[in-house]
């Protein structure tokens, strides 16, 4: 056999991120046992604390600072592209994220000789357009297949593939593979956007007020199906790509495998919070989830303070400018074909997926 397998993970503290950092030092794992080293920006929180992942404080957007504190790996086999940065405007995006990318192989690519695989995460904008693009270009027919042309517009996910394609042409043997999941179910309150822990958040918060659970959204995100990617789903996913040569030189939607509608879902997001539910009312103006939420800090930092929570800011642990985006109207939904024709056939119920989120916001106690 080959060396052993060691993973950089790129954005560890993040939804997939963390994912990726509890299953892949798992022995069982394919490709196990993995050695992981991990890099995120900001010190390293207590819920990521326990897995044991080699963590590196790093901003990678900064060139000289990736140089030095990654430049001296030297055993890096496989690298998990799974972070982002944000600007203004999506040509920013793309300057910016290709930036990144390139501090980081620019920093591995001539320390580490067995560097074999790079896994890239993008995701559903890449048949949409990014957000500013929204309601202006056409996107591509639902369900969403892998294999269609780019839309003509500037989109960071295009130039994250063409960093690594370039990349896998410098060294000849190293493999690329492009994650495209839906809305992701997973667990991170440092993630920049979070559907669940936004919504434990603002379920939370109608408990405290004795509110009952109101539908932050259009009648057609209530009624429409929905399709997510479990933050697992989608670790396992990339690490399948790492192991199996069917994986390889490809790019692959993630998503649950199944449909589901948030008519059904928030019965269940209340019941776990024991707060009161609604029917979505035809008749009720519809107020955005961060226009309902832009005064409630106080209220979070009570909410926490009574029940003795890890200490959060309300706009740290919430992102509801994204749950309005992704009830704002109808799910677009994709294909799974292509990945199980090529061999993964990893799956998650939605409604169990939701669940294992907020079970894990309460036991790190983020939530009450
Ligand atoms: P995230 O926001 O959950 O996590 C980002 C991680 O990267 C964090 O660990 C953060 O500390 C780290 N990070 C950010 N800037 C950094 C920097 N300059 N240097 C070092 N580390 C830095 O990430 P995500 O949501 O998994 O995003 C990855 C990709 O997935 C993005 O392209 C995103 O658009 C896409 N995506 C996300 C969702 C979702 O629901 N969150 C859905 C579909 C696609």
């Amino acid at each position: 056999s080959g060396p052993q397998n060691v993973a950089l993970i790129v954005g560890v503290t993040g939804i997939v991120g963390n994912s990726l950092a509890e299953i892949l030092p798992v022995s069982e794992t394919p490709g196990g046992p993995w050695k992981v080293y991990g890099v995120a920006r900001r010190p390293r929180p207590s819920w990521n604390a326990d897995h044991p992942v080699q963590y590196i404080q790093c901003d990678v957007s900064d060139a000289k600072q990736t140089q030095a504190k990654l430049s001296p790996l030297t055993d890096v086999t496989h690298i998990f592209w799974v972070t982002w940065g944000n600007r203004p405007t999506e040509s920013e995006c793309c300057d910016l994220n290709g930036a990144m990318f390139q501090n980081v192989l620019d920093a591995i690519m001539p320390n580490c000789p067995n560097l074999t695989h790079i896994c890239v995460q993008t995701g559903h904008k890449h048949y949409i357009g990014p957000f500013e693009a929204f309601g202006k270009i056409k996107p591509h027919e639902t369900p969403f297949v892998e294999d269609v042309p780019r839309l003509d517009a500037p989109n960071f996910y295009y130039t994250l593939e063409d960093v690594a394609l370039d990349a896998c042409k410098k060294k000849p043997g190293l493999t690329w593979s492009v994650h495209r999941p839906a809305v992701i179910f997973g667990f991170s309150p440092y993630s920049m956007m979070n559907m669940l822990d936004s919504l434990c958040v603002y379920a939370a918060i109608c408990k405290h007020e004795k509110v009952p659970l109101k539908f932050p959204g259009t009648k057609a995100a209530w009624n429409c199906y929905f399709v997510a990617s479990d933050a697992d789903l989608i670790a396992e996913q990339q690490i399948w790509c790492s192991v199996d040569p069917n994986g390889k030189n490809e790019a692959f939607n993630c998503s649950n495998g199944d449909v589901f509608k948030w008519k059904h879902l928030w019965k269940v997001l209340a019941d776990k919070f024991g707060v009161e539910y609604e029917e979505f009312d035809e008749n009720q103006e519809y107020v955005s989830l961060a226009e309902r939420m832009k005064d409630k800090g106080p209220v979070w930092d009570e909410i926490v303070k009574k029940n003795n929570l890890t200490p959060t800011k309300l706009e740290e642990v919430s992102t509801f400018w994204f749950v309005d985006l992704m009830f704002g109207g109808e799910c677009m939904l994709d294909s799974m074909n292509k990945s199980k024709e090529h061999g993964f056939f990893g799956f998650r119920n939605s409604q169990n997926s939701l669940i294992s989120v907020i079970d894990k916001m309460k036991a790190h106690k983020i939530v009450p």
